[in-house]
């Protein structure tokens, strides 16, 4: 069955099915999303993030967030506005990267939906381990270059898939929540559809210029 690719909306095929899962693969940006009619619902998807751990204590999910925080120390001065977009039930990045000196605001569509921190320009955004869960990634991404200012950056954590990995066995398409994976292609692609000037890829951090 023919299915659209929700970030650059041409006709994809399947690329993996079992019992579980099914995904499909986008020939032009080599996006790898499931089925819409497996996604979950507002109600159980809310209740696998409530699982999310996000404590300030917790030296894992610090680990967790350290790439990102690297990176906005490495491009960002200190007292730099930034959002923390898709910050889950409770916003720690940003108590961290406020803690290193910058200005957070915060986002998330379930749990801080406050749609006036999505009507300003920030001079960074981050978004750790939230792109995978896009159901309509052009729109979100629409959005997300929209509150950047020019030169801004835009700083992301995801796995990306890569072709020598063997996706039936990889932990990651599992999360019933996951439902849009990246290749390296489609990180590019993101950077020439919406007309960037930059894109780095670093292990699991994508950092996007404006
Ligand atoms: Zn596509």
């Amino acid at each position: 069955m023919k299915h659209q690719c929700p970030l650059c909306l041409s006709v994809a095929d399947t690329f993996f099915r079992d019992t579980k899962h099914h995904f499909l693969l986008c020939p032009k940006c080599q996006g790898i999303f499931r089925d819409l009619n497996q996604f979950l619902s507002p109600t159980d998807e809310k209740k696998r993030y409530l699982t999310h751990r996000s404590d300030m204590e917790d030296k894992g999910y610090y680990n967790f967030v350290l790439p990102i925080i690297d990176q906005v120390k490495l491009h960002i001065s200190k007292g730099g506005q930034g959002l923390d977009f898709g910050c889950g039930h409770f916003p720690v990045l940003s108590n961290y990267l406020e803690r290193e000196g910058y200005q957070m605001s915060v986002f998330d569509p379930i749990f801080y939906k406050d749609d006036s921190a999505m009507n300003s320009q920030y001079e960074f955004i981050v978004c750790c381990e939230v792109m995978e869960h896009f159901f309509q990634p052009s729109q979100e991404f629409q959005a997300l270059f929209k509150s950047l200012r020019p030169q801004g950056k835009l700083i992301c954590k995801t796995h990306l898939f890569e072709k020598e990995m063997s996706f039936d066995t990889w932990y990651y398409k599992n999360d019933p929540s996951h439902v849009f994976i990246y290749q390296a292609e489609t990180v590019h692609w993101i950077k020439n559809n919406y007309l960037l000037k930059d894109v780095k890829i670093n292990d699991r951090v994508i950092i996007f210029t404006k």
